[in-house]
């Protein structure tokens, strides 16, 4: 029997239990990366937090299955239909074919995403996979009435739905409506400004590199549809829960449920489950500011990927989240002394299966109320703290870390067997020992002060002795 499990619904705007269409079963869609472009650290925290709501729902004892896919296509610079296609500019950028970019990228976000912790979907597809779908889909629209062609595309007709923005209030509705007038550059083929296309056969911008036969012409899907197709392909006509960011509320999800629920007729999915941003000091993180900031970076400069999921765990997925590098260094402190306190549980003798039923129900409480995963994090400091055997609280930590996957008996071993360093931290290890060197050389003490400081934050003392710089891990 599965356990009562509430979130924020953001179609009800309000926290609400959580009831499956099978009871114990979990049928899951999440929005996945545009792949001509690095996912940066904001993104991650949207994956994290998805993650951790599967394997609280499992803890919970729900079965997930989820689906992502992998858009390859379509997605254009801007969320509106104008605009140059992120592709083909990724393409460009880099002088390689528009596949070359998306397997690239593909590959490097699944990288970025096991490091953090998180479990793979069950099912990933590229959109470039089901071009038949989605021209199936398109047909039936057509068919219905809800979608039209001119000028060569064909667009989704949101004046025919009596209530188009269905995630947002009436105040908001009107902000959407003066945002869809000022953003959006006009396009004299739609009835309504907020019409989408469905699929282009005429495109603002030339060089599209991936075509497809049609029935209205040679040309490519939009956006939005990839995801009802590609949902109702592996998961049927309905799906529990329906996960994204909060940028993707609005156009991407009120247009997936616009098409959905035109095309089957009726209610797709019941369940809502956005995360929100992560902003620097500049504000929201975003792939068009220059550099980006990746979990790869994070661990060329030292970090440990699941450090930044400590971040994230410890900040509750409805609210924005401040990143800077101060900010990790604390976390990464914090994060080492947990370690430590894991480190010096002694294995053997016998588990209190009272204390430990007793611990489990309130970590699973901390999860199952609207994935309160700061909560979850003091039940397991309360678990150290506690007047209980080690052996207890070992299998504690190990079941908790069913949902945290921090890999924290795994960290715990490693610091007990002695530092084992990986070759990725030795080699930042030797170069800012190299850096501090010069700095030094050249009567630069505060850099050189510094990065004594940098390399300390990660848990690396270095001393200067007559055989030349030494370090330990601490
Ligand atoms: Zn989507």
């Amino acid at each position: 029997m599965a356990n009562t499990f509430s979130f924020y619904n953001t179609l009800s705007r309000k926290v609400e239990e959580f009831v499956p269409e099978v009871p114990g079963k979990v049928s899951m869609y999440t929005c996945g990366p545009t792949v001509y472009h690095f996912a940066h650290i904001g993104n991650i925290r949207t994956y994290i937090m998805q993650d951790v709501l599967i394997k609280a729902l499992e803890y919970s004892g729900y079965e997930v299955k989820r689906v992502m896919n992998i858009t390859d296509v379509g997605h254009l610079a801007s969320d509106a239909d104008t605009g140059e296609d992120k592709m083909v500019a990724g393409a460009k950028r880099e002088h390689k074919t528009v596949m070359e970019i998306a397997k690239f990228y593909t590959d490097a976000f699944f990288k970025d995403f096991d490091a953090v912790g998180n479990k793979r979907p069950d099912i990933t597809e590229p959109a470039t996979n089901c071009i038949p779908e989605f021209i199936h889909m398109i047909e039936v629209l057509l068919e219905k009435g809800f979608a039209y062609v001119a000028g060569g595309n064909v667009y989704f007709d949101t004046g025919k739905l009596d209530n188009y923005y269905v995630f947002s209030s009436e105040v908001e509705k009107e902000q959407l409506q003066v945002g869809v007038r000022d953003d959006v550059e006009e396009d004299l083929n739609k009835k309504n400004k907020t019409d989408f296309v469905l699929w282009f056969t005429k495109s603002k911008f030339e060089d599209q590199a991936l075509k497809w036969d049609s029935p209205w012409g040679v040309g490519y899907p939009g956006w939005h549809i990839e995801c009802s197709c590609i949902s109702m392909k592996h998961l049927g006509n309905t799906i529990d829960i329906h996960c994204g960011g909060v940028d993707n509320i609005f156009p991407h999800h009120t247009n997936e449920i616009a098409q959905s629920e035109s095309y089957l007729g009726s209610t797709w999915c019941k369940y809502w489950f956005h995360s929100n941003h992560l902003n620097d000091r500049a504000g929201k993180m975003s792939k068009s500011k220059g550099a980006v900031l990746t979990v790869s970076v994070l661990k060329e400069k030292g970090y440990d990927p699941l450090a930044y999921r400590f971040f994230c765990l410890q900040s509750h997925y409805r609210k924005p989240l401040e990143f800077s590098f101060e900010a990790l260094d604390n976390v990464t402190g914090a994060f080492n002394k947990l370690i430590n306190k894991i480190a010096e549980l002694k294995e053997g003798g016998e588990v209190d299966a009272k204390a430990k039923e007793k611990y489990e129900g309130e970590f699973r409480d901390a999860v199952a109320n609207d994935l309160n995963t700061s909560m979850a994090i003091t039940v397991l400091y309360d678990v150290l703290k506690a007047d209980m055997n080690d052996a207890t609280k070992l299998a504690l930590v190990e079941s908790f870390d069913r949902v945290l996957s921090l890999d924290l008996i795994g960290h715990a071993k490693a610091l007990s067997e002695g530092p084992k360093v990986d070759s990725e931290l030795e080699a930042y290890i030797l170069d800012a020992i190299d850096r501090r060197a010069k700095a030094k050389k050249e009567k630069d003490f505060a850099t050189a002060d510094a990065i004594r400081d940098e390399l300390l934050s990660k848990g690396v003392e270095i001393k200067d002795t007559r055989e030349g710089v030494k370090w330990q891990l601490i």
